[in-house]
């Protein structure tokens, strides 16, 4: 099995990585939360996860991976301050949040799969999980790290011996980091502890609320990430991934409840992208305006060249947006397909010897902290070498099961091809037309023109003569 080394954020080193159990790896994702589009910047980061998941894979090993879909109302703050995304989703397009949740969640995987990224074994929505969230924070109550204040039930943090395992952060700094406007929760014990369970909050007007033995109310912020992983993955997590505005207060408290719940260490890896910025800096959802796939597909970019663009940098780095840069990727990006289907199809490999050494350098790339950008010169050595093209077309199709840029698909525009027979038949009706013309029988060409409107064609008079697209 080839060794991985991984940058930890738990222990802030880059570490040779070794599942709990050999040959197997446990991996958490912190999934989306649906109340909006996915912006690019999400899904860089799951771009990165989907590297990372599918090169274990690929390096042999057996991945179960589990993702949670943030689909219940919470607040983005642990003061019961900040806004409740799903309520405020809801209200902007006069919809339930069930509905809202449902159409953002078909949204988030449609723009997964238009990027391909593989869809992780486990998706499980929050919603479906509330007894055991309940379960967790009566077994937390049990153990006293956690108490009832207000009608909420906040975790105690000041029970553990140690809380920022995750973050550099330390009690002064999270003081300056704390925002003059946001108002402190005066049921906490302590600055940094958080609800689990709300049953009395500023955002009252919850349309999802459960039974509970507090009362009516609804889950915190971080226990459905904890509850959800330990339900399918087991009490000893490999992997835990996300963004890294993740790593406080969220990964830090899911630690905080994991461990008090089990009594013993979680997860051992960390996996943590950095951001995408723009110039205004971080992409997010709550700015209004922000980049979606589907807005660079009306601009024209293939959404592969925006995957390229991010294995192009490494993912610790945060990652500035332009479309100036974008427009280079995609670029590059149609000249390796082109060339790339311009290698002859037929024969088999015939360097064993050639293969053996590029696999060895992309497992070396990949192998370094996940380096894509380097894995991609690997991708040009090959193209460039004198290997034959049996031997090159193998070697890109085994890189791109990780790289995963389609790059065999032969089609790197987003022009639409044309059948011929669709062809033929739109310059054919077309003559037809400009005969009916010539002959002033407007009728029959009005008619034509409908007929072509029909299959979808939309024709265009220039002084050139009649071009035409096909439109749907
Ligand atoms: P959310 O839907 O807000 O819960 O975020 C989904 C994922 O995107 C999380 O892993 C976040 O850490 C990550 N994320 C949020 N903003 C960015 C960004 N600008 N660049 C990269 N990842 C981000
Ligand atoms: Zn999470």
């Amino acid at each position: 099995m080839t060794e991985l080394n991984l940058y930890n954020t738990l222990t802030k080193k880059v570490e040779i990585f070794k599942p709990n159990e050999d040959g197997k790896v446990q991996m958490y994702t912190c999934g989306p939360t649906v109340y909006h589009f996915a912006h690019i910047g999400n899904l860089r980061s799951y771009i990165m996860e989907d590297v990372l998941e599918k090169y274990l894979m690929y390096a042999g090993y057996n991945v179960k991976r589990v993702m949670n879909i943030t689909d219940v109302g919470h607040l983005t703050s642990d003061a019961d301050s900040g806004e409740d995304k799903m309520l405020k989703g809801a209200k902007r397009e006069h919809k339930t949040v069930m509905e809202i949740a449902a159409f953002y969640r078909e949204a988030f995987f449609s723009d997964c799969s238009k990027l391909n990224i593989k869809t992780p074994g486990v998706v499980e929505p929050a919603t479906n999980c509330i007894p055991g969230f309940i379960h967790m924070i009566e077994e937390l109550i049990k153990k006293d790290y956690a108490y009832l204040a207000g009608g909420n039930v906040y975790f105690d943090t000041s029970k553990l011996k140690e809380y920022y395992v995750l973050s550099n952060q330390n009690e002064e700094e999270l003081k300056v980091g704390v925002r003059d406007d946001v108002e402190e929760d005066t049921n906490k014990r302590n600055k940094t502890d958080f609800v689990l369970w709300f049953t009395k909050s500023k955002f009252d007007e919850q349309e999802l609320k459960w039974d509970s033995p507090w009362g009516m109310g609804y889950p915190g912020w971080h226990i459905e990430c904890s509850c959800i992983s330990i339900k399918h993955l087991g009490e000893y997590l490999d992997i835990h991934c996300g963004g890294v505005d993740n790593i406080f207060p969220h990964h830090t408290n899911e630690i905080a409840q994991s461990e008090a719940y089990l009594g013993h260490k979680w997860c051992n890896y960390w996996f943590h992208v950095q951001h995408l910025n723009d110039q205004t800096g971080k992409m997010s959802k709550s700015k209004g305006e922000f980049l979606t796939v589907s807005l660079l597909e009306e601009k024209g970019y293939n959404p592969m060249v925006y995957r390229m663009f991010c294995l192009q940098s490494h993912y610790r780095k945060p990652l500035l947006f332009s479309f100036d840069v974008l427009d280079n990727v995609k670029i590059a990006y149609e000249k390796l397909v082109n060339r790339i289907a311009a290698l002859g199809s037929d024969g088999v490999p015939a360097s064993q010897d050639g293969i053996d050494k590029f696999k060895k350098q992309f497992n070396e790339a990949m192998g370094n902290d996940l380096n894509t950008s380097q894995a991609l010169t690997v991708l040009y050595d090959v193209l460039k070498s004198g290997l034959d093209d049996a031997s090159k077309r193998f070697l890109i199709e085994d890189f791109d099961k990780v790289l995963s840029l389609r790059l065999l698909d032969g089609n790197a525009s987003m022009e639409q091809e044309v059948d011929s027979e669709l062809e033929e038949m739109a310059d054919r009706l077309i003559a037809e037309r400009n005969e009916a013309r010539k002959n002033k029988d407007f009728a029959k060409a009005d008619a034509i023109r409908e007929e072509l409107a029909q299959k979808g064609i939309e024709i265009k008079d220039t002084r050139e003569g009649t071009i035409w697209k096909l439109v749907k």
